[in-house]
């Protein structure tokens, strides 16, 4: 029997009445099976006692000690019993707020257990947060030197609520495991137990809420632990299967391997508007945009040749890529997208460009047009701002096969929206979508055959790099490509560290550039002048710096300014007119961030730069430098930057590499984060924590992979 099966009500527990019933509801357990995978948050080591001098605050004394006399303080109900006592090594007093019964139950005289934390007040060590109970109502101290207190041993710490006590939730867990432990069963195979050298479920149940010594808990958590990985990873794996028609790799680096291909090698592996794409391009590809391209083409054929031998009595899905692509700003992934594109077309079929903002969508129109003018392929664009006769005309024309790549935002997902034959989704900067929303998109373009069905191939595009971990869990159903090679020619962004004040000297070095003829950014951390509340300081805004700047300092060159509040369509008109040159100077916030690619920009001023976050400057800073000439960035600090917020300049100052900033990223963010964007997206684990867990991670990775192979 699993746990979770166990679903008789915890009121059938004697000693479950139905006050306890009702707090254990506020902690979400309402069966057996729940309480029993309510697990302790943490141990309290009461294993040895700890007499009263050997105290510190915060420290729990655990003692046997004789009650000397009863004392009272307060007037009525006030009235507050303090009970005094001593060990052998000293004494203090019990304060015992709204427990007068202890009177009774803590007789004059007796000895007892008590364990509590203790202060000094008034002169004596006192403690108002204490457990006592009577061992004998009389007797000398010295006869219990060497017993064995009540409550020693490992205490299991529960997150409670009101209306339950420690005492209360023990008990019951310990009738809970008299009656049912015997039957739980293990949902990891006996060959992995014995290999990861695990205990049974039965044993770790029980040793999770009752240990003997600390060992026992170790050896319950990494029990438990590793089946709560290995069963995610199996669902995870189950979920790649049906959509890819077979498990994604182990070794998630795979094709950063030195696995590198030669155009040479390769020219004849193009298909035939690949080749045409490929002859018109000024420049060649780099090695990595080839593996990569090579490796989907090899992907795509075989999901096509799948579907070519199909019989009646096929059922497996059938083969499609899945695949994340990592690379760096302005490694050009575009373009590889592109390629995949082509093959797809080539075999008959279309493909979809998906982006996060209309901006983006255009612009990977406009460069996608561009490349594929003379190939012959239709292009569209799409998003929720093409209306009525013109949504209709392209709607049909979609349906029709007429369209060969359609690009937009999340519209092209829309119901809508029927495609004839889609075969690639191409999804860019939106690597943090959840394993259950890429089902979604992918959904939308199965195709039923038969018995079986195929799902279209899957591209997600990211230019912020996946650590380790988000590789196994909230990609773990995705193969990924790392593009680490940059195009040639590309020079590193130099980065200058400018303190508040001396501005000056970055708007100088700026008006230069734009003597040359280049272009340049502006950025700043807000649209519009407000105070910041929590630093008593304004937040330097885009619009007001607009207006100063663009009438006196820098009022011979054209400006303009853009920010999410501004209209789309209109936003969209600026960006073409600063990437034909009409203006050369723009003021934004953020909403340049991603995507933005003009290479005739080769400055960056940023402004209040330690209001921003690592990873997002590095994106910001990738918008120059895209083109043959040297680029730029000014990272304007203010007075009071924090120590995290040096750090972070500092390694933008160091280094232009987007996997070293990442990983830097994380650590000054902390493992929180990680944690924090898996656990919103598809799943609640109890007791692991895919971080802190990571070397379990990848052993229940590499088992659940060989037993859905076997
Ligand atoms: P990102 O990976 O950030 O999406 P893009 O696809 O926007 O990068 O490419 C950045 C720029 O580099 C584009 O202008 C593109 O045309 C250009 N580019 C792409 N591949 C190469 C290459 N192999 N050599 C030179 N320039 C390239
Ligand atoms: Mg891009």
């Amino acid at each position: 029997m699993k746990i979770a099966d166990i679903k008789n009500p915890v009121s059938t527990l004697s000693g479950a009445g139905p006050a306890t019933v009702k707090a254990l509801s506020n902690l979400n357990i309402f069966t057996i099976g729940d309480l029993l995978s309510f697990y302790p948050r943490d141990y309290e080591d009461r294993s040895h006692r700890v007499s009263l001098n050997q105290f510190e605050l915060s420290k729990k004394i655990h003692t046997a000690a004789k009650v000397i006399s009863h004392e009272y303080f307060g007037y009525g109900k006030m009235k507050t019993l303090k009970i005094i006592i001593r060990d052998e090594t000293g004494s203090a007093s019990l304060i015992a707020f709204n427990r007068s019964f202890l009177e009774k139950s803590l007789p004059v005289g007796s000895i007892i257990s008590v364990t509590g934390t203790f202060a000094v007040k008034y002169n004596e060590l006192q403690s108002s947060s204490f457990e006592a109970v009577m061992i004998s109502p009389d007797g000398n101290l010295e006869d219990y030197k060497n017993t064995i207190l009540p409550d020693s041993g490992i205490i299991p710490v529960y997150h409670l609520t009101a209306g339950i006590t420690r005492k209360i939730l023990t008990k019951l867990i310990s009738s809970a495991l008299k009656q049912y432990v015997i039957g739980i069963d293990s949902e990891v195979p006996e060959d992995i137990i014995k290999k990861r050298a695990l205990l049974s479920k039965k044993d770790a149940i029980k040793k999770i809420h009752q240990p003997e010594n600390l060992q026992d808990v170790t050896e319950a958590r990494k029990t438990l632990i590793y089946e709560e990985l290995y069963l995610f990873e199996k669902t995870m794996l189950k979920r790649a299967y049906t959509h890819k028609g077979a498990l994604p790799g182990i070794d998630f680096k795979e094709d950063a391997k030195d696995e590198r291909y030669e155009i040479s090698d390769t020219q004849n592996d193009f298909s035939p508007k690949q080749a045409a794409l490929l002859e018109t391009l000024p420049f060649s590809l780099t090695k990595d945009q080839l593996a990569v391209i090579c490796k989907m083409n090899e992907e795509i054929d075989r999901g096509y040749k799948e579907r070519a031998s199909l019989t009646q009595e096929s059922t497996a899905p059938l083969f499609t890529m899945q695949r994340l692509l990592q690379g760096d700003v302005g490694s050009g992934k575009t373009l590889v997208a592109l390629f995949a594109s082509l093959r797809v077309i080539d075999w008959g079929g279309q493909a979809v460009f998906m982006a996060p903002t209309e901006i983006l969508a255009r612009q990977h129109a406009e460069n996608i047009a561009q490349y594929t003018e003379k190939l012959g392929i239709r292009v569209a664009f799409l998003t929720g701002n093409v209306k009525a006769a013109g949504r209709k005309t392209l709607l049909k024309a979609l349906k029709e096969g007429e369209i060969n790549i359609l690009i937009g935002t999340h519209a092209v997902f829309s119901r809508d929206v029927v495609y004839k034959d889609l075969q690639l989704a191409v999804i860019d900067e939106q690597h943090r979508f959840g394993v259950l929303q890429r089902q979604a998109i992918i959904e939308k373009g199965k195709q039923l055959f038969n018995n079986t069905y195929a799902c279209p191939h899957l591209l997600m595009m990211s230019a912020t790099p996946i650590p380790q971990t988000l590789a196994l869990t909230v990609f773990g159903d995705l193969d990924i490509s790392t593009i680490k090679t940059m195009p040639k020619g590309r020079k590193p962004v130099i980065t200058y560290l400018v303190s508040e004040g001396h501005e000056q000297n970055a708007y100088n070095a700026v008006r230069q550039e734009l003597d040359k003829g280049h272009q340049a950014y502006f950025v700043y951390p807000a649209i519009e002048e407000s105070e910041d509340d929590s630093e008593n300081e304004s937040i330097k805004s885009a619009e007001r710096a607009f207006t100063e700047l663009s009438k006196n300092y820098f009022s011979n060159y054209k400006c303009a300014l853009i920010h999410s509040k501004i209209e789309e369509e209109q936003q969209s008109r600026i960006l073409d007119d600063f990437r034909y040159g009409k203006i050369q100077l723009l003021f934004a916030t953020t909403v340049v961030e991603v995507g933005v690619d003009v290479p005739n920009a080769t400055c960056m001023v940023i402004e209040q730069a330690d209001r921003f976050g690592l990873s997002q400057l590095h994106q910001l800073r990738g918008r120059v430098g895209r083109g043959s000439s040297q680029g730029y960035c000014f990272l304007i600090y203010r007075k009071n930057i924090t120590e995290n917020g040096i750090e972070r300049i500092k390694v933008l100052k160091e280094t232009t590499d987007g996997f070293v900033i990442a990983e830097k990223d994380l650590k000054l963010r902390g493992p929180g984060e990680i944690t924090g964007t898996i656990q919103s997206g598809d799943l609640q684990l109890e007791i692991a924590d895919f971080s802190r867990d990571h070397e379990i991670l990848l052993l229940a990775r590499e088992d659940a992979l060989k037993s859905f192979s076997n």
